[in-house]
């Protein structure tokens, strides 16, 4: 992850030079605010150990900070901060009233008990209240944490403030005051998108592989074949299976779910490697960063990569990719339905409502779609790249508000 954040500067820079706003370059890579904290966390065996955390908002211009705590023995300051700008950039395209932020805790969460991971989630909760709340900075869950971990937060801040305020992070439970709907928003959302793509490139009843079939990816691959998509290849981190005719997703889930992994089904085993280099209509990389790289850019056969993951294609991979007549669909559009079911989310909060299912997924149909369109029409305005084109679209989005 060390580059991370130079990537996504170096994208910065050049969407602000396609629209000649190059003297705003340090007022979207410089975040806000940045929180470091060395916090103490009283451990099962009675000793005390000092952690630390951090909390980044990245820009506030079009509202209160929004992005997900995230707990990972590898998190940095940098990769934090990247994050951060990913999330001012996602927010705007999506049109939310929403800066971006982003908060991480160095621990691996797998060595704690319960108990413990509840001390230092009300520790680190402590230890940055002044800083987040429903109208300042609004965490939700990432890597390793869940909406038992926004239980903790809202508990401990509601503590801290002497009142019960559940908007101050979404991801919540559904008796706590979560949404229906958020917890598949991610997936559905990069349906929404899909089916737009589907659209406008006039594509039918496509072929789509899928690497990584955890919250984001299973989803995609259920609500994608309810919609006569044909997904005829999963994997997870123990390898992936393929089937030409369509895989029985029932089935897959369902051993999934018992054994562990994918790979346990009765159907056609495939490498990692080999369902990225599948000839599909979309390819979805949905598990890891830096998945499509200048190693294996040129053996990539999709019509149409759709970033669900965060950062699955490396800059050097995707110029391959474009000079090969290959589309690739930006992680800030496609992924970006989580953040906007947790806008619904907080939303309902702060007007006690409560939707229907429903309603949920039409005003998620609503966003995702007009985002693509857009990302779609300043593609063929600026003749750009659809990642260009979506990064000028939120910056464009930030800067008019500075106006
Ligand atoms: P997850 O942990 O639920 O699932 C990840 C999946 O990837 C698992 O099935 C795992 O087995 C698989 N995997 C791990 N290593 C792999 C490898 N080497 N090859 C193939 N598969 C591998 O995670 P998630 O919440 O589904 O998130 C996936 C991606 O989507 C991440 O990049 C995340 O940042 C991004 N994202 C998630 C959300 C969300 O709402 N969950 C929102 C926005 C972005």
């Amino acid at each position: 992850m060390a580059n991370f954040y130079e990537e996504v500067k170096t994208e910065l820079k050049e969407a602000l030079k396609v629209i000649d706003k190059s003297q705003y370059y340090d007022l979207l890579t410089k975040p806000k605010q940045i929180i470091t904290v060395n916090f103490p966390v009283k451990m099962d065996d009675g000793s005390t150990r000092i952690f630390t955390g951090y909390r980044v908002l990245h820009n506030s211009t079009l509202g209160p900070g929004k992005g997900g705590i995230r707990y990972h023995f590898a998190v940095c300051l940098e990769e934090v901060e990247a994050l951060a700008a990913l999330m001012s950039l996602k927010c705007a395209l999506l049109d939310l009233p929403f800066g971006g932020a982003k908060g991480g805790v160095e621990v691996n969460p797998k060595e704690l008990s319960e108990k413990e991971l509840e001390n230092l989630t009300r520790a680190f909760t402590r230890a940055i209240c002044n800083n987040i709340g429903p109208d300042t900075d609004i965490p939700a869950p990432d890597v390793y944490t869940n909406a038992q971990t926004m239980s903790w937060i809202v508990d401990e801040y509601s503590k801290i403030k002497g009142k019960f305020t559940p908007a101050v992070v979404t991801g919540k439970p559904l008796d706590l005051g979560g949404a229906v709907g958020r917890n598949e928003s991610t997936g559905l959302g990069a349906v929404y998108v899909m089916e737009e793509i589907m659209q406008i490139e006039g594509i039918n009843k496509p072929t789509i592989a899928i690497q990584g079939l955890g919250n984001v990816g299973k989803h995609f691959a259920k609500f994608a074949a309810e919609r006569a998509c044909r997904v005829v290849a999963v994997s997870d981190s123990k390898g992936g299976i393929y089937n030409p005719k369509g895989l029985d997703l029932d089935e897959v889930f369902r051993v999934k779910e018992e054994t562990g992994s994918v790979v346990n089904c009765e159907v056609e085993k495939i490498t990692n490697e080999e369902l990225l280099e599948l000839e599909v209509d979309f390819l979805v990389p949905a598990a890891l960063e830096d998945q499509i790289t200048k190693k294996n850019a040129n053996k990539i056969k999709a019509r149409i990569v759709l970033e669900a993951a965060n950062g699955p294609t490396t800059p050097e991979g995707e110029a391959i990719l474009i000079k090969k007549g290959l589309r690739v669909i930006p992680d800030i559009l496609v992924n970006a339905g989580g953040v906007t079911g947790s806008y619904f989310e907080w939303y309902q909060n702060k007007h006690n409502e409560k939707w229907t299912l429903e309603k949920f997924n039409s005003e998620l149909e609503k966003k995702m779609k007009k985002a693509a369109r857009e990302v779609y029409e300043t593609r063929l305005e600026r003749k750009v790249s659809c990642r260009k084109a979506a990064l000028i679209l939120s910056i464009q989005r930030i800067l008019d508000k500075i106006k």
